[in-house]
């Protein structure tokens, strides 16, 4: 996340550093500079050195980039709604091993596909929840859980024009044995 403010230049894109976040709405009065900071806090009321809280630390950092895209690159976008499809809709119990693998994946499907652009929402239209709410409105680590679950829930869905583009990917990834990878149960749905 150091080079947000680059790729941000990059993107043609100002960042305000004051006042609430400009592309999230979050509760700041640092702007998208504090919005980040919390983010890359953590959620520390999670015992992230249990494995079954990983998918808690995927599911943050898919619903952070996906309502930040502008401070991405644009095949983050692809990646992360991939992996929120892959997560929500076919209850992949994802894992630190399996990233490395989608984006294998994504190298493959992009080379022919060099103008493909997934067009976000427009900002402050991306989810309510923000990530001073997971902060704030969390007092023990399930709360938290649930409140990192239905942030993505609504990120995922603000995103729902490319939930079909999002499947086919899904699809054919892993090609070989997604039936065997384990499932999650997941606490709202
Ligand atoms: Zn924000």
């Amino acid at each position: 996340m150091q080079n947000y403010i680059d790729v941000a230049e990059k993107n043609g894109v100002t960042l305000y550093g004051e006042g609430s976040c400009q592309f999230c709405g979050a509760n700041t009065t640092r702007g998208v500079h504090e919005c980040v900071e919390i983010f890359s806090l953590a959620f520390q009321l999670i015992d992230y050195s249990k494995p079954e809280n990983h998918i808690y630390r995927f599911l943050s950092v898919d619903a952070h980039t996906l309502q930040h895209p502008e401070i991405h690159g644009r095949w983050n976008n692809h990646f992360h709604l991939t992996r929120q499809h892959l997560i929500f809709e076919y209850k992949i119990a994802w894992n630190y091993g399996l990233s490395p693998k989608l984006s294998d994946y994504l190298n493959a499907y992009k080379a022919d596909r060099s103008d493909e652009f997934l067009a976000p929402p427009k900002v402050l239209e991306r989810g309510s929840v923000t990530t001073t709410d997971v902060r704030d409105s969390a007092k023990t680590e399930a709360e938290c859980q649930a409140m990192i679950e239905k942030w993505g829930q609504e990120v995922y869905q603000s995103w729902n024009q490319y939930h079909e583009l999002v499947d086919k990917i899904a699809q054919g990834f892993p090609d070989k044995n997604r039936s065997q990878l384990p499932k999650i149960k997941l606490l709202l749905k």
